[in-house]
């Protein structure tokens, strides 16, 4: 049986959960993470359902509360409103775009990184009221389609849904085809309210999902030596790997313009910093206009670094070109990661950040001598849209590098990420996502918010991951500081749970805690 392909012939993405089966909670070892995902017959359509066996029961049964996570939305903004040359109109009450702000700091930074004048995102929120839930808001987003294009004369307009909108039903879809009549420009509506998908990264799914129906030149003309790159607003490292191999890179999504993304369909091949990120549109764009994802390891470490390459120059026949480049960058970086790995000895250390990218940083630390037993993902993709098992990076992670005795799906949860940190003990951490980043910090672990999602990739990568955490272990005392003069939002029986799950095997745990507190709170009466 095949898997079945992405349907572009309707607005709407399928999620995540439906479409890969992907979980926010688990437990366990890798190795028995990627025994469940049993990416193989996943990848051959074979399994669609999540629980359809035993390793993926949890993601039915993720905890009786969530104490912060993200939203699809938040996706929607770090992609569709990075776009040099679009506006984003996220529809929704002005609470739902307070991430507008983080995201203009990230584009600013992108702007300098990428050589870009440094500007502002042109984001806009339609600021629903009371009265609009009431009423309806069509007016104020047909409004604020037409102030865009009079303020930014963008050359593409997308427009964002959220919960509020979903619940009174506004019809995004067909005020999107009217303004793009209009106007003559795409608008590109998207459904990304925040309670429609389990995991936020639906997000990434719904933007590309646009991008291939409404921006994609539908009659591409083939240029053999352009690469798509799909990744955030990082550092460009790839223009300078690809032109040792006489490549160029062609930018998805953020930091790009709506011509660039048009040409995505014209490109040799896609390639990417995450699988997690690009499965969406790399498969969209090798399904619908013949343009061949690379399916091999993840760009990190020597050994996924050289598999990529080799794959990257048959796909676009560059085999001697790549060797080459190759050979010269072992005898470059090899003499300075054995130093480094003297330096590591003994060092522990935790990822927490999203799946597919974990699993390319612990690459990076177990090749340069650094221990690691322990890891949080956000969430698990038990396969990715290609279906091919050359891209089942966790299974890649373990067979070429060994297992991970504790490896946590978890979205992002503080509560649980204190106890996973308390029973590893690292001696520092990455972190993604800069929310967890503080709680390490009050532990007394030194932790590092990667910001640059490129920096640890290919061969120089290998060297930037090791200066910083050179650099990082500096502060231990400064950590062990802070740790002591710290303290924690949580009650003493939490601080002692050394189970991050025991609510969501034990939720009537709970209701005790809630009985006890009711008590105390009569007695404090
Ligand atoms: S979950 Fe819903 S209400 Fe919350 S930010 Fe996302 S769209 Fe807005």
């Amino acid at each position: 049986m095949a898997r079945k392909k992405l349907n572009l012939n309707i607005a709407d993405v399928e999620n995540r959960e439906r479409r890969l089966g992907t979980i926010v909670t688990w437990n366990g070892t890798a190795s028995n993470l990627v025994k469940s995902s049993d990416y193989e017959s996943r990848g051959n359509g074979e399994r669609k359902k999540c629980g359809s066996q035993k390793g993926c029961k949890l993601c039915k049964d993720a905890g009786p509360f969530t104490q912060g996570t993200s939203c699809s939305g938040s996706m929607v903004d770090c992609q569709a409103g990075m776009i040099v040359d679009a506006v984003l109109i996220q529809h929704s009450p002005i609470g739902c775009s307070v991430v507008h702000t983080a995201m203009n700091s990230g584009y600013r930074l992108g702007c300098a990184r990428r050589g870009h004048p440094i500007e502002n995102v042109k984001t806009i929120c339609t600021n629903l009221l009371e009265k609009d839930m009431v009423f309806g808001a069509t007016a104020k987003l047909k409004q604020s389609i037409k102030d865009a294009y009079e303020r930014f004369t963008p050359k593409a307009i997308f427009l964002a849904t959220s919960c509020s909108t979903a619940i009174i039903g506004e019809d995004v879809v067909s005020i999107a085809s009217e303004a793009e009549n209009q106007l003559g420009i795409p608008v590109i509506p998207l459904s990304c309210e925040g309670f429609r998908a389990e995991h936020w990264t639906t997000g990434f799914d719904v933007v590309q999902h646009g991008i291939l129906r409404q921006l994609v030149k539908k009659n591409p003309i083939k240029q053999e030596d352009l690469v798509n790159v799909i990744t955030l607003f990082g550092t460009d490292v790839f223009t300078p790997i690809f032109k040792e191999l006489n490549l160029r890179v062609n930018f998805a999504i953020d930091l790009t313009t709506v011509e660039s993304l048009a040409s995505l369909s014209e490109a040799a091949t896609t390639i990417t910093f995450c699988y997690t990120l690009s499965s969406y549109l790399a498969a969209g764009l090798e399904q619908q206009f013949g343009v061949p994802e690379i399916k091999a390891p993840q760009p990190y470490g020597l050994s996924g670094t050289d598999a990529w390459l080799r794959e990257i120059a048959r796909v676009t026949n560059r085999v001697e070109l790549a060797e080459a480049y190759i050979e010269k960058e072992h005898k470059r970086v090899t003499p300075i990661i054995e130093n480094f790995r003297k330096k590591f000895k003994g060092i522990k250390g935790y990822i927490a950040t999203g799946s597919a990218y974990a699993h390319g940083l612990i690459t990076v630390l177990r090749e340069l001598g650094i221990e690691v037993n322990g890891s949080m993902a956000f969430h698990h993709d038990p396969v990715y849209d290609s279906g091919d098992t050359k891209q089942d990076s966790l299974r890649t992670l373990v067979e070429g590098t060994g297992d991970i005795a504790s490896y946590f799906v978890g979205n992002r949860q503080q509560f649980q990420f204190y106890s996973l940190l308390k029973n590893e003990k690292p001696d520092f951490i990455f972190i993604r996502h800069n929310g967890l980043a503080p709680l390490a910090a009050k532990l007394g672990v030194p932790s590092i918010c990667i910001s640059d999602e490129n920096s640890s990739i290919g061969y120089q990568g290998i060297l930037n991951i090791a200066e910083t955490i050179i650099t990082v272990l500096q502060r231990s005392k400064f950590n062990q500081i802070l740790k002591n003069h710290s303290t924690l939002p949580y009650t003493d029986w939490w601080l002692e749970q050394d189970d991050p799950l025991i609510l969501t095997k034990h939720p009537e745990l709970l209701d005790n805690l809630k009985k006890e507190k009711k008590e105390w709170q009569k007695v404090l009466v």
